[in-house]
């Protein structure tokens, strides 16, 4: 039974009774022997499905200019792929790279060019600097901080608001010269759902930098993951930056990785003309060419940027009922407790859930010892460090439905227990 009574304002005996029924709510969960995931967000079986098409593609070996795909070359991708992408996230196709089945690669080859040979206008490579520091909107990808903590960034984070990150507290940072770049996933931003504004991606792109050479890694993962039929626009991240004089400023990637199959799919990568040539250049001594028979049956999968639309509705039929389950189980649960808030997604592949301060890692912990496994609390922030120890990203994708169901009603309870724990020690 839900009350709408915060549960700050029961009384010392009314939180001890309600506590006492909530441990027999949470004993009964543990009873059940649950054995649900809701830690990373993959696609289903059943999305994965969508295009198994793919098992039978290509139909042919040669692309539009009768090049042979299965041959070395073509650097920068097959064009009629470039295309696709240039459309998916509204830039010039000269612009683009098509590479391998894997965009955080790209962003790893980028990071790592950066540091060995720094970019075009890098007065050194940044290893030669005696401190690299990245701009970090929390909560954010985890994989984007365990990558700069692998290369030796350091990690200064900001705010992340629904409209993009704190841009007061990124313009104090970056007249540090040894803050080198940040991170960003404008779009269904992981893990909170946020989309960048055009005004947030314009200051962004214009503000000074110290560095010369600042990088803003826009990673539009989720471009196209609509979870309503408000087909959301990316901020024009590479056309903002060149009208304000820094064309070099961002690198944008994606990848049909959770459009096709995650771990068969095509990554792009879009950036300035000098930009380009740089990362071509540094890729040409790493490979003689991607692997451009994927690039074909993916061309051949969707003919054009609306066949991955029409594709990418599919998705949204078989998702966006697994976060209305989300929706369901923590509003009804949970609304009016004053113990938790979270987010209601109109695109890509998270809700994330701020629980009381100082609960989330005991709420992991209740779930775990009850067969439903969370990421880990923290993961959203860089070292895996939540100041408030209240956020927790929940992933709703790869489960089916009624696991979703179960696994959800099984967190509100844990939200709860924690809360009573605390608020009654
Ligand atoms: N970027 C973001 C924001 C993600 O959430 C993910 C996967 O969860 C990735 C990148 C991974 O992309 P890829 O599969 O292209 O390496």
């Amino acid at each position: 039974t839900t009350s709408v009574t915060p549960l700050s304002a029961l009384s010392a005996d009314d939180l001890a009774a309600r506590l006492t029924t909530v441990r027999a709510a949470y004993d009964e969960l543990k009873a059940r022997g649950l054995k649900l995931d809701l830690t990373r967000g993959k696609p289903g079986a059943d999305q994965l499905d969508l295009s198994n098409a793919l098992l039978d593609l290509p139909s042919s070996y040669r692309d539009r200019s009768g090049a042979d795909v299965r041959n070395y070359g073509g650097l920068d991708g097959l064009v009629e792929m470039r295309e696709i992408f240039a459309d998916l996230l509204a830039v010039d196709v000269a612009s683009v790279v098509c590479g391998g089945n894997s965009s955080l690669t790209m962003m790893h080859q980028v990071l790592t060019a950066l540091l060995l040979k720094g970019g075009p206008d890098s007065p050194r490579p940044w290893s030669q600097e005696p401190v690299v520091k990245f701009v970090c909107p929390v909560p954010g990808y985890d994989r984007h901080f365990t990558m700069l903590a692998e290369l030796g960034i350091e990690m200064v984070s900001v705010p992340m608001h629904s409209d993009g990150p704190d841009v007061a507290a990124v313009r104090a940072l970056v007249a540090d010269p040894s803050v080198k770049g940040m991170w960003i996933v404008p779009t269904y931003a992981n893990p909170t759902g946020a989309v960048c504004s055009a005004e947030v991606a314009a200051e962004l792109m214009a503000m000074p930098t110290a560095a010369p050479d600042f990088r803003i890694l826009w990673d539009n993962a989720y471009a196209v993951h609509h979870l309503t039929d408000e087909e959301t626009k990316s901020a024009d991240a590479l056309g903002l930056a060149a009208a304000s004089g820094h064309p070099n400023r961002p690198i944008m990637f994606a990848s049909t990785s959770k459009i096709t199959w995650a771990g068969a799919g095509v990554a792009a990568l879009a950036a300035s003309p000098e930009n380009r040539a740089w990362y071509l250049e540094r890729l040409g001594f790493a490979a003689i060419g991607p692997d451009k028979v994927n690039h074909l049956r993916h061309v051949e999968l969707f003919g054009d940027a609306d066949g991955v639309r029409a594709h990418m509705r599919k998705h949204r039929d078989l998702i966006a009922p697994k976060f209305a389950a989300v929706e369901d189980a923590l509003s009804s649960r949970l609304t009016g407790l004053g113990i938790a808030e979270w987010t209601v997604p109109t695109g890509g592949y998270f809700v994330n859930l701020d629980v009381l301060d100082g609960t989330a890692s005991r709420v992991v912990q209740l779930a775990k010892e009850a067969g439903i496994a969370l990421t880990p609390a923290g993961s959203a922030f860089p070292h895996g460090n939540d100041p408030r120890d209240r956020n927790i990203r929940l992933a709703p994708t790869f489960p089916v439905l009624a696991e979703v169901e179960a696994a959800m009603a099984g967190v509100a309870v844990c939200v709860e227990l924690a809360a009573l724990e605390q608020l009654t020690a």
